[in-house]
């Protein structure tokens, strides 16, 4: 078969298998949103059927043949083309599906869904001795799963590739070193610095109505094309994309408080923006596809924090916030944004300011780097958990609910997951250094309610690239050096330094 034969049928069959995955991304929003509580079991039928569907397709034989008619005419094509990015790509997914036994991938699958829903029932009820044979047989499927696939350094890098291709081990123990040193450093200076802001401005009564009508303005002033969109109300907020013309998000606003539902709006439209700057006529191909998780998170952190808790932000935004809730009315904009960017150690990773969140993250990697590295058991993973606690936050968790059991990743055998929240930190950072260097101040841009001039920035440069080039070679092509921890490192003692008079 020739090359372009080859490369016809491939993308075809990409695109139609795209289209059953989107169908399952419908039924999980739903799932996740509008479905009447009895309706979850024959949801589940649902998926898992679309999910063995999807799992043929992609590693139907044919798909072989065709990459191998590709292959002889590899070295004709420059590596950021059209065609050998798709190619590359493909391959990939592949090769991983291929790998991995039919039996150990229905093993596998089980153990999350066993694993998440025992996760949900056994929080509730602090009940880690239930709740640890499930986390036990997740690790051995997960190590199987690992030397399954295949690694060039340690089993954990295997894992990584799931959610951050081409990122190690030992490039995560660097970057978390230097960023372990700079936060907790950052941390003691704010904690010794008397300026405390007062948080009790975000707390008091925030009319759920107002709060949606607040938000819808403001993600649309940012770039969240809500014609292409929509808000809903959910109990965890996500953002999922059907398809071109359809990015979603769902949020979770609380009448007593103001934050949590603000940020977290403005964090899942992040993610939809790139999901609508992604090139509609390259859907269900990976040039039409987000890159990575970390690249993801990059872009929903940028938004959230980088925009969304700046003054310039603010300065725009809170008269408008002050004629929505009566209870800002009184309130001076200095005092909200240094409430909004208030740092305090606590035990919950989502709750966390955006200095000790990297610290909620480095501790889940060193642990479960440590379960993979046999250098650390199930069985004494609470006791590790409360003492890197102790010894990063200053914190010992009460019990298992907050503690080790806090998260549903590891449940759901999401292993390997956690870095990419960090490494969309640095992505971030990074991005928006280079993007004020070409723009011009960015604070004067966002108080006169400019967000356009970024938001092309990044349409440019990361949206409309999809998955052309590694999440690595994109930070590099979009900013003009390779990822570099130290941007995250100075934006942070930069806006913190302001902000506590440090
Ligand atoms: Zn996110």
């Amino acid at each position: 078969m020739r090359a372009a034969e080859a490369y016809r049928r491939l993308k075809e069959h990409s695109v139609r298998t795209a289209y059953f995955i989107s169908l399952g991304a419908l039924a999980s929003w739903d799932q996740r949103t509008m479905i009447p509580p009895k309706g979850h079991q024959h949801r589940a039928g649902q998926l898992a059927e679309l999910a063995r569907l999807v799992h043929r397709r992609r590693s139907d034989p044919r798909v072989q043949e065709w990459l191998q008619a590709l292959q002889d005419t590899e070295a004709e094509r420059p590596a950021d083309s059209d065609i050998s990015a798709n190619v590359r790509e493909w391959r990939r997914i592949y090769q991983r599906v291929t790998r991995v036994p039919e039996d150990l991938a229905v093993a596998l699958a089980q153990a999350e869904s066993e694993g998440e829903s025992a996760w949900e029932v056994m929080k509730a009820k602090n009940d880690w001795r239930g709740f640890k044979p499930f986390l036990k047989r997740l690790l051995v499927l997960k190590k199987e799963y690992a030397e399954a696939v295949g690694y060039q350094g340690e089993p954990y890098d295997a894992l990584l590739q799931d959610y951050e291709p081409g990122e190690n081990t030992a490039n995560l123990i660097t970057l978390f070193s230097r960023l372990r040193e700079a936060s907790t450093n950052l941390l003691e200076r704010i904690e010794d610095s008397p300026q405390r802001p007062r948080t009790d401005v975000l707390r008091g009564s925030f009319p759920l109505r107002e709060q949606r009508r607040f938000i819808r303005e403001t993600v649309a002033r940012l770039g969240y094309d809500l014609e292409a969109g929509r808000i809903d109300p959910t109990s965890h907020p996500f953002e999922l994309s059907v398809g071109p013309g359809d990015s979603r998000i769902a949020v979770r606003c609380q009448q007593e408080h103001f934050a949590p539902g603000f940020f977290g709006a403005v964090h899942e439209a992040g993610h939809a923006i790139y999901e609508q700057g992604l090139s509609a006529d390259d859907w269900g191909t990976p040039l039409g596809s987000a890159v990575s998780l970390g690249v993801h998170e990059s872009q929903s952190r940028l938004w959230e924090n980088v925009v969304g808790r700046s003054l310039g932000f603010w300065r725009f935004f809170f008269p408008r916030a002050q004629e929505h809730f009566e209870g800002l009315r009184g309130i001076t904009l200095n005092d909200f944004h240094a409430a909004v960017n208030a740092v305090r150690p606590s035990l919950i990773r989502v709750e966390a300011d955006e200095v000790t969140y990297n610290l909620h993250i480095l501790i889940r990697f060193e642990l479960e780097l440590a379960l993979f590295r046999g250098e650390l058991e199930v069985e004494d993973l609470p006791a590790a958990w409360n003492e890197k606690h102790r010894q990063y936050l200053g914190l010992t968790p009460r019990d298992y609910a907050q503690g080790v059991m806090q998260d549903v990743h590891w449940a759901a055998g999401q292993m390997g997951y956690f870095p990419t929240y960090t490494l969309g930190n640095v992505y971030a950072a990074q991005l928006a250094h280079k993007a004020a260097g070409e723009l011009g101040d960015l604070q004067d841009l966002f108080a006169k309610g400019e967000f356009a001039p970024l938001l092309l920035w990044l349409r440019e440069n990361v949206h409309r690239h999809g998955s052309r080039y590694l999440p690595k070679e994109l930070i590099a092509q979009a900013s003009g050096e390779p990822p570099n921890v130290r941007y995250l490192i100075d934006y942070l003692n930069d806006r913190f330094a302001t902000l506590y008079a440090l």
